[in-house]
């Protein structure tokens, strides 16, 4: 097909030209004197990202999930008990992944389309007198419901419990889009991917640890700990202070991550995190005032600024939405998983992006929900996003310029 595709999953991203260019580079010595000057700015840069001055950044050539796992596999011992919402796919998999290393998953069922109850967790971490459980394992933004949950009150009620569990967050569809805040929130591991937020191939899975991880893993370490290997982070620590790895990195990914992090420091995380936002408000606009759908966030508080899942009304299926888009118009629409397989399409919205891009996604949507027999008026959803978009993007403009 001709043209540009219009790749709107929540993840991967669209790649801009600056990091493609950045990262098309010959390979080179891994070992010399100069590779520091690229590689240890960016632990400061992902720091920077994450908000943290205490905490320590990893970068392992894996994507989001090996991150997940270096984070259990360092910190925690054998039958360890650990506490964990789930109202989505990607909860799911994390809880999976946690119960395949020997962990013992105590797991908090939501109804999909709200998220992580602090209230309930509240009580969990009350009844643990005894401090069983060793960590709090929460999905900030749920990619499959396109959902975000309210990391800050979840810190707060396990203040108010007054238990020492750790805070495990994956944040890889937040990460430099949607507010984060590593330190202000006491977050003790916090995980993405380069895919997603950071505009990057898939490739790169980053975790970055306080210190009371850190030392929870060093007495882990005498006490049954979780096996790991290839994710060791003490490996990594010897070799990063020094600006190296302990096997041989991925180099125009590491590359690309500079440009990244360039990209998000010039244009300012504060207005990143409010473009996402502006941008999710017109997509919202367009699907419920424009073609007066549902999303499957069940209330305005759980609405995610990296993905809408658009709720296809009764008798339709979203995957037919999905190969519509795709076949006819070139666009990338996300599915609906697991329970939600048929019952909804997604609208990723993060990432390099703007109005007009958006715009695409929306009215390629609009057709292919108009070609396969959903009634939604020609050009409302479009028509909500544009005048959401003239209404806020003044305002949206001057804000990024201050
Ligand atoms: C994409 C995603 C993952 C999976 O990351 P991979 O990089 O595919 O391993 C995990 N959690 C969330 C919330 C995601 O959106």
């Amino acid at each position: 097909m001709t043209g540009r595709h219009f790749l709107h999953v929540p993840g991967p991203t669209n790649v801009p030209d600056r990091i493609l260019n950045a990262m098309h580079v010959p390979m080179e010595d891994h070992r010399s004197a100069e590779f520091p000057k690229l590689t240890l700015p960016l632990f400061e840069g992902l720091k920077g990202l994450f908000r943290t001055t205490s905490g320590q950044a990893f970068i392992f050539p894996s994507s989001g999930t090996g991150a997940w796992e270096a984070t259990l596999t360092n910190t925690l011992s054998t039958g360890d008990q650990v506490l964990s919402p789930r109202f989505g796919q990607f909860s799911h998999l994390w809880i999976e992944l946690a119960t395949r290393h020997g962990l013992e998953v105590i797991v908090q069922d939501e109804e999909w389309g709200t998220g992580a109850s602090p209230e309930r967790i509240h009580q969990a971490l009350e009844q643990d007198r005894a401090h069983a459980i060793k960590a709090v394992m929460v999905v900030q933004n749920e990619t499959a419901p396109g959902v975000t949950s309210d990391i800050g009150a979840i810190r707060a009620a396990m203040d108010a419990a007054k238990h020492p569990a750790l805070l495990f967050v994956d944040g890889v569809s937040a990460i430099g889009s949607i507010d984060f805040r590593m330190d202000e929130w006491r977050v003790d591991g916090i995980v993405t991917g380069s895919q997603k937020g950071l505009m990057m191939p898939t490739g790169l899975g980053i975790a970055c640890m306080s210190q009371k991880a850190l030392e929870a893993g060093k007495a882990a370490r005498r006490n049954n700990p979780l096996r790991r290997g290839y994710f060791e982070f003490e490996d990594m620590q010897r070799s990063n202070k020094d600006g190296y790895f302990p096997y041989t990195p991925s180099l125009p990914l590491l590359y690309g991550l500079r440009e990244a992090l360039r990209m998000l420091a010039e244009e300012g995380l504060d207005n990143v995190i409010a473009r996402h936002h502006y941008l999710a408000s017109g997509v919202r606009a367009a699907v419920v005032q424009g073609w007066g759908l549902k999303l499957c966030a069940r209330d305005p508080k759980w609405n995610s600024d990296t993905v809408s899942a658009v709720m296809v009304p009764e008798g339709f299926n979203g995957a037919d939405v999905i190969r519509r888009a795709y076949q006819r118009y070139n666009l990338s629409l996300g599915a609906g998983l697991s329970q939600m397989a048929g019952k909804l399409f997604r609208i990723g919205h993060l990432g390099d992006l703007n109005e007009l891009m958006c715009l695409g996604a929306i009215t390629g949507a609009e057709m292919a929900m108009r070609d396969i027999g959903i009634k939604v008026e020609p050009g409302s959803g479009a028509a909500a996003a544009q005048e959401y978009y003239r209404a806020h993007g003044e305002q949206q403009m001057r804000a990024a310029a201050e």
